[in-house]
């Protein structure tokens, strides 16, 4: 191919203990899943799941995540992240869990202010949750190591203070029910990652904090918010 300039590298993801990569192809994430953060975000419960997206280059696997400009409330939501191998339109629930790579920790960093201020004028969401680096990811664990975790703990501290706790039993809408959902909206692909939603107890960073995230069975998440 004749490129009028050299194209971006594919986005990648380490899967874990492999010194393999997983190529990443759209980010999609979901909107309030557990009941808990949907309480605490004034939501009524078991909606039907709602879909954003994140641009794959928003994803990082460095230690370090430079404060966003453009807000003066940025916010943590540790997720659950399932990367798929395969994908399809209008997937059954058996289908969908068959598509599962496997797992990963992510955080959903979101400029609250901004999110706040486009619910109140019903704008798009994107200057609050698409920004650069706005996706911090551990390495992937493949299916095939940790099989699908049903019941895990999931949680994240700032500076060694736990903040964020749940299992991912708790979730609304279980993980192959959010594929079968989004795959009504949009065709999924190989490579294709989702963020599945964060437990309650979101709150704020400031440059200089330390963010851990663990999921029972799938992995940790370290990284620093860097002074701007
Ligand atoms: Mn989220």
């Amino acid at each position: 191919m004749n490129y009028a300039f050299e194209p971006p590298a594919t986005v990648t993801v380490p899967v874990a203990d492999t010194g393999t990569h997983f190529p990443v192809n759209r980010v999609y994430c979901v909107g309030r899943n557990y009941r808990e953060h949907a309480r605490e975000m004034g939501a009524s419960l078991r909606e039907p799941p709602f879909f954003f997206s994140k641009p794959a280059d928003a994803l990082c696997s460095h230690e370090e995540i430079p404060y966003p400009g453009m807000t003066g409330k940025l916010q943590h939501e540790v997720e659950l992240v399932v990367a798929l191998q395969s994908g399809g339109s209008e997937l059954s629930v058996d289908d969908a869990r068959s598509a599962i790579f496997g797992y990963a920790v992510g955080v959903d960093l979101t400029r609250r202010d901004l999110q706040a201020e486009a619910k109140k004028s019903g704008r798009p969401w994107v200057t609050a949750k698409s920004f650069d680096h706005s996706a911090p990811i551990s390495p992937i664990r493949p299916v095939g190591e940790s099989g699908h975790p049903g019941q895990a703990d999931i949680q994240l501290a700032v500076n060694g203070e736990p903040r964020q706790q749940g299992n991912i039993a708790d979730m609304t809408w279980a993980v192959p029910e959010v594929l079968a959902e989004l795959s009504r909206y949009f065709e999924l692909k190989p490579g294709d990652l989702v963020f599945t939603g964060t437990p309650a107890g979101v709150g704020d960073l400031h440059p200089g904090d330390r963010v851990q995230c663990d999921i029972e069975k799938v992995g940790s998440l370290r990284f620093v918010i860097c002074p701007v």
